[in-house]
Order: structure tokens, then sequence, then C-alpha cells
């Protein structure tokens, strides 16, 4: 089968030929339809030094991806052939505490698919049936492709209380405006979103993000103001991985805030803990989706009011990855979608 790999240790994705994935008594096979590709993607093709520490080579890469299902292992009983699916890419080992205790996402071993095992950018691809999920006839399938990073983005925005609440996002690529449309779809208040990159902002305005600020040329206190906010922010989700924005946010939260943070930082940076804790603020941070609950909510959310059409701004080919990666490398696309 086709599939595009990271077949050498430098900079880079391939589409190779490579053996259709076995499946063992668990494990259903999938026809891939439609993928998406993630920053971590971008990592992986960049081979930076975090790729080049956590991903063995050869790779199948990918992980976001909708498909039917191809082939069940003998042990399957829930999913059938020709059936749409897609999965949740964290594979955890199910016997650690957390797994026990029903709480995957906090599971100990954990392996990424196309970070440490096999992934979707391929025709086929092999899962635990644990980790597959249905996909209600009423999603289309570039919307089911991207259930990876919504489910970022569901689960840091329903991780707090959002009714009545005015909550910041920082960040505005697609995974903030998911977590601003989220945010709005649930009840919140007032809901603001912030960016450095005029093109992602003018994403969030298209897609109906109520308060866009360029972060680069206003300031929170004074869109406070604007706002006639007095007190601050009730929730804030980081969605950025960047210090100015996390410090920002610290500065704008109302004493008692709640900041939930799934930005991913390039490394360590400071923040002054004085103002944590003379505000009282709750920092959680996100890793992933929470199993299965989290798939559960967003699909709820799709079918009943979230409308994501326009966060996917390429739909291309698999064959024509290499423009794909160039759009997600400018920084300024949303979601892109490819057909296999
Ligand atoms: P992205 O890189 O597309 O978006 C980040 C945005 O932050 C960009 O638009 C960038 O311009 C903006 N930004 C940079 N500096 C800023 C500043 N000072 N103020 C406001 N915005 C600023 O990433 P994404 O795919 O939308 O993902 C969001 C974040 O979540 C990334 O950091 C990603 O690495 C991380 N992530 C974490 C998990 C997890 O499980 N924890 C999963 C997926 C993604
Ligand atoms: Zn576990």
């Amino acid at each position: 089968m086709k599939a595009l790999v990271k077949s050498r240790p430098k900079e880079g994705l391939w589409m190779e030929e490579v053996p259709v994935p076995e499946i063992g008594p668990n494990d259903v096979l999938i026809k891939v339809r439609k993928t998406a590709i993630c920053g971590t993607d971008v990592h992986i093709w960049n081979w930076d030094e975090w790729a080049s520490k956590t991903v063995p080579v050869p790779l199948v890469t990918g992980h976001e991806f909708v498909g039917t299902v191809a082939d069940i292992g003998s042990a399957v009983t829930e999913y059938h052939v020709g059936q749409r699916v897609s999965g949740e890419g964290h594979i955890v080992c199910g016997h650690c505490r957390n797994c026990r205790a029903g709480r995957g996402h906090l599971c100990h071993n954990t392996l990424g698919v196309g970070v440490h095992r096999p992934g979707a950018f391929a025709e086929y691809i092999a899962l635990p049936q644990h980790n597959v999920v249905a996909i209600p006839d009423n999603i289309p399938d570039e919307i089911a492709a991207i259930f990876d990073p919504l489910g970022n983005a569901v689960h840091t925005a329903l991780s707090f209380d959002l009714v009545g609440e005015d909550v910041l996002v920082t960040g505005a690529g697609p995974i903030g405006i998911m977590g601003a449309l989220v945010a709005q779809a649930v009840g919140a208040r007032k809901v603001v979103i912030t960016d450095i990159n005029p093109d992602r902002l003018e994403l969030a305005r298209k897609l109906g993000v109520q308060h866009i600020v360029n972060a680069g040329e206003e300031t929170l206190p004074d869109v406070m103001r604007q706002l006639g906010m007095t007190e601050g922010f009730d929730v804030g989700l980081e969605m950025s991985g960047a210090a100015p924005a996390f410090r920002d946010m610290i500065d704008a939260m109302n004493n008692g805030g709640k900041i939930a943070i799934l930005g991913i930082a390039p490394t360590a940076f400071e923040i002054d803990w004085n103002k944590v804790i003379f505000k009282m603020l709750h920092l959680k941070g996100i890793y992933g989706r929470e199993m299965f609950e989290t798939w559960y909510k967003m699909i709820a959310l799709v079918q009943t009011r979230l409308d994501l059409r326009d966060i996917i701004t390429h739909r291309i080919k698999a064959d024509d990855f290499r423009e794909g990666f160039a759009a997600m490398r400018s920084g300024g696309s949303g979601k892109v979608v490819m057909s296999w």
C-alpha cells in the first residue's frame, strides 16, 4: 500500500510502498479515506530535537483520520466491515492504575499512533478495537478526520464550567479557534481570542469567534475596558504555547480564575508564580482527549451545534502532501485535509 513514511532521519516525509499492516485478534483494519495534518506531523517533517528523540525510523506517520472498516480480528465484537470509523490515537496500556480506574488519558505507558507506532497517512491503518470510534452517518468525512484536534479543543474547553463565564483563549490556531467555538456553543458569556498572526485572526473571525484580539497591537487590559469587564476572565484556555501569551493570560484572570493549558512551549519559561498564588488561580494541564468521554461530547457538539467546515482551509489529494505541509509550515492555514 501507499504510505507517507518517515524513512530517513532528516527533514521531509516520503510517499512509499509498504506492506498493509497485519492485524491481531483484537485489532481492526481500517481503509483510510481522509487524514488531516497536525502540528506534530510538522515537527516530524522538520525532524526537530523532539522528533529525532521520539520517532523510530522508518515509521508511517499521521494520526488524524477517518476511514471504513476493511477487516476485523477474530475477537472483535463491536465493529463490522464497511462501518465508518475514526479512532483515538493514544494507545493505552490497560493495566496501569489510571487505566484500571477508567482514566486512560492518564495512562503511564501511552503510545502515539504515527509517533511511536505505524500511523494513518496510509491506505490502511490497524488499531486495537478499544481505540476505534464509530462515526454517525450525519457527520461528514472531513469533520471526522479532524476529531483528534477537535477533541483536544473540547477536552480543554470543557475542563471547567463555562456557562455564563468570560473566557480568554490565547492562540487562534485551529485548536484555539475550535476551543473558542466550543466555549460559545456551551454558553460562555464573553469569549475573547488572541493571536499575533493576522491570517489566524481572520480565520477566527470567519468562523464566528465573538471577540478577536491582535496581541501585537492591543493589550488585554484595553480590550477588557472596551468590553466593560472590570474584574478579569473567569476561565483561560491556553492554546498557543507562547510564554508572552501565558503571562498576559495570568495578568488578565479574575481572582480564583481557572486556566486549562494545552499549548506546548518549545522550551521551559518563567512566570510570576506570586500572581498565581495571590490570585488563587487553578492551573490544569491537558493532554490528548479523555477516553472516551471527550469523543462522546464532541460527536454530540458536532451533531447539534458546531459548524466547523471553514476550519478546513486546504482539501488536497494525499499525493499532493508537499503542498499540504507547505501550507501548515506557513503558519497561516487552518486544517489541511488529505484524501487517500
Ligand atoms: P498552532 O501552532 O497552529 O497555533 C498556535 C497559535 O498561537 C498560532 O496561530 C500562533 O500565531 C499563536 N501565538 C503565538 N504567539 C502568540 C502570542 N503571544 N499570543 C497569542 N497567540 C500567539 O497550534 P494548534 O495546532 O492550534 O495547537 C495549539 C497548541 O496546542 C500548540 O502549542 C500545540 O503544540 C498544542 N497541542 C497540545 C496537545 C496536547 O495534548 N497537550 C495536543 C495538540 C496540540
Ligand atoms: Zn495505562
